[in-house]
């Protein structure tokens, strides 16, 4: 039987809160007590009183229902399990980075890997996230678990030239690959194709080769080559640390972004990720100040993952600057946890003592970045926006629960304060996947049972995948002492 309209519509009546998208102004806006209807996965209305017939009626008061957040980088296979190792380590030669004698301490088998990646997963869509740009080194069963996780994905296969590595701790060495990475990237867009025919609406691929300083000019354009070819978003580390600043500078004069334009590889719209370290970071003592006007001139966006770098004591200089200059900025959970709320909080916080001024970043600027404005970025004006024509995907929160009260402003009740604490309902695509707080898609205690797993079966071994064989409580030594009796 062919459904009808009627017979699938869903209408929330006398919604407290509706974040509805104005079209005129190109801008979300409070629309108190109003209905919201979806059909299928579209928006069919978002306003006062829905005058047509629908299916299953839901009652929106005590709720406030916003667009589903958007989170433009994570690396969801090998990040989770991390957690409780990497929050404090970094390596005092190295710049305070632990990126380059971190990044292989626990590397998570491939057969295992799907387990961290349900585990990020579940953890995005409890923050109220429905569409993720994920790159990992491809894995068995990763387009599987993107289905299974209802999430709106876009799979980002990473491939790259070279592999850091660091044989004293404190200098960097590159491990080149003979074919410069083209097979890896082969092997990447495979995954785009795999996604694309797969039944599913909801996958799609982005091409994204690791990082500035890890990718020959070759492969950048050959990358940026299969982006144009694919129609697909195109991701770039540039400006993640210290390191590889001094290291693109020492090897070829030019700051990253310099040197991409040197090479002729600024490709507009291209993703930035991080975009941290840049020319005028107050780091780096550099002479030029052109690296910003880069950014903007090719229409780029920078996707900030503020909570990892706070950690380390780093922050952007800054999103307000970017922002104000005409950079589209957009969020990303990169590590853990993949918490969006606490991102856009982390966002506004770290950006405001950048620059001094608690006006460099309103809220209302960090909750565009985690949803128009990421959906600019990915070309999509039917994401991010409650509007009609645009994908059912929303969050529901409740904003009856008493981290949300008072509630003069409800965004900003949950992004200062409640957070995934009032996330109730998730849909993507009018799809549930929370429901109560709880995730429907993923069995969430049997994933972090797994990535527990994984952590214990490679614990033994991290020492001696360290450049100096440092037992692990000494590279990560533990908040407490563990008794001795
Ligand atoms: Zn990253």
């Amino acid at each position: 039987m062919v459904m009808t309209t009627q017979d699938q519509t869903v209408c929330y009546r006398n919604v407290d809160w509706l974040v509805r998208w104005n079209e005129k102004d190109g801008a979300h806006e409070y629309l108190r007590g109003g209905d919201f209807a979806y059909d299928g996965d579209g928006i069919v209305h978002v306003g006062r009183d829905f005058a047509g017939a629908c299916a299953e009626e839901r009652d929106g008061r005590g709720t406030m229902i916003m667009p589903g957040l958007i989170n433009l980088h994570t690396h969801s296979a090998t990040m989770p399990v991390l957690k409780g190792i990497r929050e404090d380590m970094a390596n005092p030669s190295l710049y305070m980075s632990a990126l380059y004698d971190g990044w292989n301490l626990f590397p998570t088998p491939p057969e295992r890997k799907r387990w961290n990646t349900a585990y990020a997963y579940g953890e995005m869509l409890r923050s109220g996230v429905t569409t993720v740009l994920d790159m990992c080194y491809p894995f068995p069963g990763w387009v599987d678990v993107a289905d299974k996780s209802g999430l709106r994905c876009y799979l980002g296969g990473l491939f790259q030239s070279a592999q850091w590595s660091t044989s004293n701790g404190h200098s960097l060495d590159y491990i080149w690959a003979e074919d410069g990475g083209e097979a890896a990237m082969a092997s990447c867009m495979a995954v785009i194709e795999e996604a694309r025919q797969h039944a599913s609406t909801l996958l799609d691929g982005a091409v994204t080769p690791m990082a500035v300083d890890t990718c020959t000019p070759e492969l950048i354009r050959d990358a940026e080559a299969e982006s144009l070819r694919l129609g697909a978003p195109f991701q770039l580390h540039v400006g993640e640390s210290m390191i590889e600043f001094l290291e693109m500078t020492r090897l070829t004069g030019k700051s990253q972004m310099q040197w991409l334009e040197a090479n002729d590889l600024l490709l507009e719209g291209m993703l930035i990720g991080h975009g941290i370290f840049l020319d005028h970071h107050s780091w780096l003592h550099w002479g030029t100040r052109d690296d910003l006007d880069l950014l903007v001139d090719i229409k780029a966006a920078v996707t900030h993952c503020p909570v990892v770098f706070s950690r380390y004591g780093i922050t952007l200089e800054s999103f307000g600057l970017y922002n104000d200059a005409g950079v589209t900025m957009t969020i990303g959970t990169d590590v853990f946890p993949h918490n969006m709320i606490e991102e856009m909080r982390a966002a506004a916080v770290c950006g405001r003592i950048a620059d001094q001024h608690m006006h460099a970043v309103p809220t209302t600027s960090v909750f565009e970045a985690a949803t128009s404005e990421a959906a600019r970025a990915l070309g999509r004006d039917d994401l991010g926006r409650l509007a009609v024509g645009a994908k059912a995907d929303f969050v529901v929160v409740d904003t009856q629960v008493p981290e949300m009260q008072p509630l003069y402003d409800p965004l900003r009740s949950l992004i200062h304060t409640a957070a995934d604490r009032a996330v109730r309902d998730v849909f993507v695509g009018g799809i549930e996947r929370v429901r109560d707080g709880v995730v429907l898609s993923i069995d969430m205690a049997d994933a972090a049972s797994q990535v527990t797993a994984t952590q214990d079966e490679l614990m033994p071994d991290a020492s001696s995948r360290h450049w100096a064989q440092k037992p692990l409580d000494e590279i990560a030594p533990r908040t407490l002492p563990l008794a001795q009796d």
